[in-house]
């Protein structure tokens, strides 16, 4: 279609359109092999209580080194396996890695796994959810799903049944990304989350922004009043836990406690994080 008008900049947008067709279809094909060969990992990134420093959960991350394209970040290839439906079988993949992970640290911490649009539509996920944990040996007590509210925007009555299903079996779920969607307010009122991820957009514009402090200082209102729990993504900088913590925030996720590692360096991190506190490894366990 470039053909007809033609010169540089048509054409150039048409190669690149090109270009990311066939991106597309390498990682859409890759899925297959990748599931096969176990090269869809899962790196965990700690939570961190932030007035003691301790280590007090871990979330999940999906991780790809594709053969020829190399690192594919999440935020690329899951949207893809949702169109095509496999996310669902990855999806379960990072359930069962995570608990396998989980179970072989020394500390009985708590892991959250993230949950996608076409993994909650399907009636059988409470099931499956049980399923794993019940092979794995993880207690509901220690999983945490997290689903943002574009996956629970698409059916949300049917979406609201099923997270229901899946608090029953004593899991917690957790309203990730909270703040960027469009109508986050009345999904307080429709279900009873165990913890709102407040979005790493907030904390991004906290010295920049004043009104960002108000938002993040209104929410953790909103949440002691509804008894739910908050977790703050995205914490880079010593200024941010200042004013996080001065505004009542305890626990965050964020590249200064740690990025996601792969769960060899879970160990090491864990160690670590007790020794900031001098305490030993096993008396972390009390902060889980
Ligand atoms: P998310 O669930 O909100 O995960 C947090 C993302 O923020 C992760 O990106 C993490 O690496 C990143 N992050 C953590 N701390 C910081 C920080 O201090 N600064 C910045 N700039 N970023 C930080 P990641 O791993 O690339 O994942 C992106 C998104 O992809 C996730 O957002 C989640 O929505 C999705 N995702 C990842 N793994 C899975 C999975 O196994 N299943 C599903 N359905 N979605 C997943
Ligand atoms: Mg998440
Ligand atoms: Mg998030
Ligand atoms: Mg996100």
């Amino acid at each position: 279609h470039a053909k007809a008008t033609g010169k540089g900049r048509v054409q150039l947008y048409d190669v690149s359109m090109r270009a990311d067709a066939t991106r597309r279809r390498q990682i859409e094909e890759g899925i297959t092999q990748a599931l096969d060969e176990g090269d869809i990992a899962t790196h965990y990134q700690p939570q961190v209580d932030m007035r003691t420093g301790r280590i007090v959960g871990l979330e999940a991350l999906a991780r790809w080194r594709h053969p020829a394209l190399g690192w594919i970040p999440p935020s690329e290839f899951i949207p893809i396996a949702e169109a095509s439906g496999r996310i669902v079988e990855i999806g379960e993949r990072i359930l069962e890695q995570a608990c396998r992970d989980t179970l072989a640290l020394p500390v009985e911490l708590p892991v959250a796994v993230n949950l996608s649009v076409a993994q909650l539509a399907r009636e059988d996920l409470a099931e499956t959810v049980a399923d794993v944990l019940l092979r794995f040996g993880l207690p509901a007590s220690r999983l945490k799903l997290e689903v943002t509210e574009s996956v629970v925007m698409k059916d949300t009555r049917r979406a609201i049944a099923t997270l229901k299903k899946l608090k029953a079996l004593g899991v917690s779920i957790s309203l990730d990304d909270f703040g960027t969607g469009y109508s986050a307010l009345s999904y307080l009122r429709s279900f009873q989350w165990d913890e709102l991820k407040i979005d790493r957009s907030f904390v991004r514009s906290l010295d920049s922004d004043r009104h960002s402090l108000s938002i993040v200082t209104s929410i953790l209102e909103l949440a002691a009043r509804l008894d739910i729990g908050v977790t703050v993504e995205g914490v880079e900088t010593e200024e941010q836990v200042a004013l996080l913590t001065g505004a009542g925030c305890r626990v965050a996720q964020g590249f200064l406690f740690g990025a996601p590692v792969p769960a060899s360096d879970l160990g090491a991190l864990l160690a670590r994080g007790g020794r900031a506190e001098g305490e030993t490894r096993s008396t972390a366990s009390v902060a889980a």
